[in-house]
């Protein structure tokens, strides 16, 4: 559940570090695209963002899927069996993709960052859920040799810390909102993602956090005025469906078109 509720307060710190842009599940927002596919993975690459954020679910026979809500065409993805699932289409056509072929596709683009979402039900703690899904998560992101660039992010926190214990090297985002970066540090975890209005409730989270040496990233920030307003706050990341204009805002450049950049 989402902590935070939207209450705009004042903005008023310096810019510190350039914030790095995620495209929130790819970037989509073109012709042809869809959340979450492997296109939109490509596409985001395309464009050179920093990272590419993706939603993982695992089915009932252990199979990771990329799928951002539980549920796809009415099939609850936690509770089939990967074959009843594996043909089932995205908005584009493209069939639902497994953890497998998303990160082999991400071997391709060795500049971005695979934003890795685990996603569990109602966003609350599954103790037997989360007891497949985090040794499976990160047995597919070694069998890639991806720990080097993978930030995990989830709602649950006792899924962050159980990832944090295992990957210590790896940036782990807690994505709730409805605890302090101190409160969060003390679980062992070393970054939060919360949605931009915590921040604009708490603007010195974000010092709070870098102070403890934690990562900060916000989520999803998509008009220009709440981007702006991520950038003078100095988070570090800004997880967008729009990443072409949080690049512009950023470096005053967009690096291309949506249209030359979405195959
Ligand atoms: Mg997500």
């Amino acid at each position: 559940m989402l902590a935070c509720t939207l209450a705009l307060g004042a903005c008023c710190q310096a810019p510190a570090e350039t914030p790095a842009v995620v495209a929130h599940r790819g970037y989509w927002k073109c012709e042809g695209g869809a959340q979450n596919s492997i296109s939109s993975l490509a596409n985001a690459a395309a464009i050179k963002v920093w990272g590419s954020e993706f939603d993982v679910w695992m089915t009932a026979d252990d199979t990771l899927v990329v799928n951002h809500d539980p549920k796809l065409h009415h099939i609850m993805l936690k509770d089939a069996k990967f074959a009843d699932v594996k043909n089932l289409e995205l908005d584009n056509g493209e069939l639902i993709s497994t953890v497998d072929q998303y990160l082999a596709k991400g071997l391709e683009f060795p500049e971005m960052q695979m934003v890795f979402e685990i996603k569990t039900y109602k966003d609350l703690s599954d103790t037997a859920y989360e007891a497949r899904v985090v040794p499976a998560v990160v047995e597919a992101v070694k069998k890639y040799g991806l720990e080097n660039r993978t930030t995990f992010i989830a709602f649950s926190l006792t899924l962050c810390e159980q990832i944090a214990k295992l990957m210590p090297e790896n940036t782990v985002q807690y994505l709730n909102g409805d605890l302090s970066p101190k409160e969060v540090y003390e679980h062992g975890i070393n970054g939060i993602d919360y949605h931009y209005s915590c921040f604009k409730k708490h603007p010195e989270w974000v010092k709070e956090a870098h102070d403890l040496g934690m990562s900060v990233n916000c989520w999803t920030v998509n008009s220009a005025s709440d981007i702006k307003q991520m950038i003078a706050l100095g988070v570090d990341q800004i997880t967008t469906n729009e990443p072409t204009l949080a690049q512009k805002l950023i470096s005053g450049k967009s690096c291309c078109s949506k249209k030359s950049c979405c195959k």
